[in-house]
């Protein structure tokens, strides 16, 4: 990528973070900003072989998905990813759909590299990470980073171990020999111990599983219920976010008495990018 255009993602990942609520260096909480900034987002636990998330123009709502089967850690990193294509690529309403390829960064397809770009920049930036290092972590000579170091970053901006890593390796804070030690070390402890250790935030290493769906939503998911595309348990789900009971909404079920197959939100997700 150009430093040029690497610029202009920096210059609006900066525009976008400012915005957003930071705790002491990280975002508290990325999936809140998406309501502030008035895009709808929804988070269903799609599960582990399924796309990661996806961005795209309904009428006029911009809609974000994420799967939160994904640990949360992915999860956010998703989101972030996400917030990229609406802020960098879509000024003609394209839609984006991502997967562990895209996500991980081995596509070579440009969008999805400058969406990984941001997403980096508005999770760890430059200057809050060197100010993380300098006033958080030892600052004893040749006092290399060690692997709870790194779950104390991964708490502070709620990214995953590897992300961490990664980020440190492309700002130059450890080399690729430090970042080998400190994955042998991550192999060695396991990333939840280590977070226990740090007294960081344990959460981010496993699945939310939240379910989380804009109330306008919920006349869809209604529609998908009476088209058969969702199961009764997947409406109870989504009607369980608003507090509603299936008696409250049966004025607006059409129900047929066939068994419903037990299908996920595929269709439902599908439905929304029409
Ligand atoms: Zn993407």
């Amino acid at each position: 990528m150009q430093e040029s255009i690497k610029r202009e993602i920096r210059i609006k990942a900066d525009s976008f973070r400012e915005k957003c609520k930071i705790s002491r260096y990280g975002i508290m909480d990325l999936f809140k900003e998406c309501d502030r900034c008035g895009y709808k987002l929804i988070r269903y636990p799609l599960g582990d072989n399924s796309d990661l998330g996806f961005a795209t123009k309904k009428d006029e709502d911009i809609v974000i998905f994420t799967n939160s089967s994904s640990r949360l850690s992915r999860e956010i990193f998703t989101l972030a990813h996400e917030i990229g294509h609406v802020v960098l690529h879509f000024s003609d309403g394209c839609s984006f759909v991502d997967d562990s390829i895209t996500i991980a960064g081995k596509s070579s397809d440009e969008k999805e590299q400058e969406a990984n770009y941001f997403a980096a920049c508005l999770l760890m930036p430059t200057d809050d990470v060197a100010r993380f290092l300098d006033l958080e972590v030892s600052s004893e000579e040749n006092v290399e980073l060690s692997a709870m170091d790194i779950a104390r970053i991964m708490s502070e901006f709620s990214v995953s171990f590897d992300m961490a890593l990664n980020r440190l390796e492309s700002l130059g804070k450890i080399d690729s020999n430090q970042k080998l030690r400190l994955d042998n070390e991550k192999t060695e402890k396991k990333v939840g111990n280590l977070l226990r250790s740090a007294s960081g935030n344990v959460r981010l290493n496993i699945p939310s599983n939240e379910i989380g769906i804009p109330y306008e939503y919920i006349d869809y998911v209604i529609y998908n219920y009476n088209h058969n595309a969702i199961p009764k348990e997947t409406l109870d789900k989504a009607l369980k976010c608003y507090q509603l009971s299936f008696d409250d909404i049966s004025d607006k079920i059409s129900i047929c008495s066939e068994e419903k197959e037990d299908v996920n939100l595929d269709n439902l997700i599908g439905g929304l990018e029409d």
